[in-house]
């Protein structure tokens, strides 16, 4: 059993993959084929932005966010503990200072009393000045923004949302990927939409910083090619993977969000007597499940639960087994045990089912039937 079925879903999209893949081999045209641009006006206008810039990877989507509203050192930046390591690590990139929140345990995304606690504290300590707030869609479900954005206005921060296991999800109607100021999403293979590499998008309806990241992509280029402005990078999505995305977010878009949704139902509906809390969506809210995530008792209770699954060939894994603040990376930052007790607590109970929208009913059964016994 595969935790991420990506075989299934290329034997059901084979003829559009390859002959995608093939149109792009006999081009020639490897980097900025007419793909690219395709794709990314098919990516603007599903999550409804002006702008889509697509990238190397969801790491540098979020950092070129940053450097784009000249962040850097002496500010604070506002991210949830409980996250993949970019989400900060892209903080610190660029000499700013991430600041840590707490989460909610029922949605595993940034809890707004948390985040204005910390906001508050940075304030009275005087040190560094606030700026932004990353919210996290974790696991697919959008982060709580009917919360956060109006905090992000009382404080004037700007928001960055980390939409890279949320692409797809939405809070009434109002798709992942449109919150904030910017937002950005990551392509690679286990996202909600993958596809056969690395790969990410940066989202704004703000002209000018959209203008000023598509520099920073090519080298810092200016109006004519070989004319270069300022100091950028390169950070590129391939033509091959902008042709694989494509049928991939036509069958996104058309069943398998769906079809995921309906693997989600059955997995709460048939674990609701189980000893595990299953994972829930808000009201109005829906998610891509980039994940289905559980909670156990205890560490030892998902320990033993993960390596029975394991006995019987299903796969299940840990997101996250370390909250940031506790990372060796940060640890100059000074963070102690205790001090985002919901997101240390979480590290310890969470465990992740094969979760994917090739998914049938009779591997759910087993799976279940597997938890229960
Ligand atoms: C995967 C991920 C990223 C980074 O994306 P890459 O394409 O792997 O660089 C950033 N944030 C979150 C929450 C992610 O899950």
């Amino acid at each position: 059993m595969q935790f991420r079925d990506l075989g299934a879903q290329y034997l059901k999209l084979k003829s559009e993959i390859d002959d995608g893949i093939q149109a792009v081999v006999t081009s020639g045209k490897f980097i900025s084929g007419p793909q690219v641009k395709e794709l990314e006006g098919e990516l603007a206008a599903y999550v409804g932005r002006k702008h889509c810039i697509s990238c190397a990877n969801g790491t540098d989507a979020l950092e070129l966010v940053l450097r784009a509203w000249e962040i850097g050192p002496g500010d604070a930046v506002f991210v949830p503990a409980f996250t993949f390591m970019s989400t900060a690590e892209v903080v610190a990139l660029v000499g700013a200072t991430p600041v840590f929140t707490d989460i909610c345990e029922a949605t595993f995304n940034m809890d707004a009393v948390s985040l204005e606690n910390a906001i508050a504290k940075t304030l009275s300590e005087g040190k560094l000045k606030p700026r932004a707030i990353i919210p996290v869609d974790l696991f697919g479900q959008p982060a709580d923004y009917d919360k956060i954005l109006p905090i992000a206005e009382k404080f004037g921060l700007k928001v960055l949302e980390d939409g890279a296991q949320g692409f797809g999800g939405d809070v009434r109607g109002k798709l992942a990927c449109s919150f904030g100021d910017a937002s950005t999403t990551s392509f690679f293979p286990a996202k909600p939409l993958g596809c056969y590499g690395d790969g990410g998008a940066i989202f704004t309806d703000d002209d000018s910083v959209a203008a000023l990241i598509r520099s920073f992509c090519v080298h810092g280029k200016g109006s004519e090619k070989y004319e270069n402005v300022r100091i950028g990078r390169n950070s590129r999505l391939d033509t091959l993977q902008a042709a694989i995305l494509l049928p991939k977010l036509r069958a996104f878009r058309d069943f398998e969000l769906d079809a995921v949704n309906q693997a989600a139902s059955w997995y709460t509906e048939k674990l609701a007597d189980s000893r595990l809390v299953t994972p829930s969506v808000l009201p109005g809210f829906r998610s891509s499940w980039a994940q289905y995530s559980v909670l156990c008792v205890d560490e030892e209770q998902r320990n033993a639960l993960q390596a029975k699954l394991k006995a019987q060939g299903i796969p299940a894994m840990v997101y996250y087994p370390r909250p940031l603040h506790l990372q060796k990376a940060f640890a100059g930052l000074g963070y102690a045990l205790g001090d985002l007790p919901v997101a240390e607590s979480v590290c310890h109970r969470v465990l992740a089912l094969p979760m994917h929208p090739y998914l049938d009913q009779a591997t759910i059964d087993q799976i279940v039937a597997t938890i229960k016994a």
